[in-house]
């Protein structure tokens, strides 16, 4: 298996003013499509190839720090650029997701502010996840590098639905050193439709 470079369902401009056009193309074609490319050197010719993404995430800690960073900036990016879009509404929101939200964060602001305080805080380059645990429950979690909560290295276990990528070249283009103008942006071109169809399949 070979993966290639999955095209977005928007420009690259299409998101301006919240993520400019440079990054997003820089992030794309570049950042993303080095880490396929790395990925597939490390799989390729190997038994890795046959395996599926989600069972090789979950003997992640049994293979090589390429298939970790290389196959988690595949996964990661492929899936960010899916929650992303120029038409956010919180509006697109199902019943069944806002109410695992109220349940599990007391609602939406109570849920983006404690999303937002876990991407301030992490420490260097990572990711920011809300995820779908074993228990069909919600949870917010942070993982360093290109990891994810695939992972079975992760703390936190569980299926992603929302995820936000908080290394530099996310936003440093615009936003500078200020990580917390560039989340507050993200809220604007979440693409809730999306995050409701993760929770509920
Ligand atoms: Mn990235």
């Amino acid at each position: 298996m070979i993966y290639t470079l999955p095209e977005l369902q928007y420009g690259y401009d299409a998101l301006e003013p919240y993520i400019d056009a440079v990054t997003m193309e820089t992030h794309h074609s570049k950042h993303h499509a080095g880490y396929i490319a790395k990925f597939n050197a490390a799989i390729s010719g190997t038994e890795l190839e046959s395996v599926q993404l989600e069972d090789l995430f979950a003997k992640i800690s049994t293979l090589s720090p390429a298939v970790r960073n290389n196959g988690g900036g595949f996964y990661n990016h492929s899936l960010f650029w899916k929650l992303l879009t120029p038409r956010s509404n919180e509006e697109d929101i199902t019943p069944k997701l806002a109410a695992a939200i109220e349940q599990g964060f007391g609602g939406l602001e109570q849920f983006k502010e404690e999303f937002s305080t876990a991407a301030v805080s992490l420490f260097g380059s990572g990711w920011t996840w809300l995820i779908k645990t074993d228990e069909g429950k919600l949870a917010i979690t942070t993982t360093a590098n290109q990891d994810n909560p695939l992972m079975d290295i992760s703390s936190v276990k569980g299926k992603p639905i929302l995820a936000l990528d908080v290394w530099e070249h996310a936003y440093y283009l615009k936003y500078k050193n200020v990580r917390p103008d560039y989340i507050k942006a993200f809220w604007k071109i979440v693409n809730w439709n999306q995050v409701s169809e993760y929770f509920e399949e």
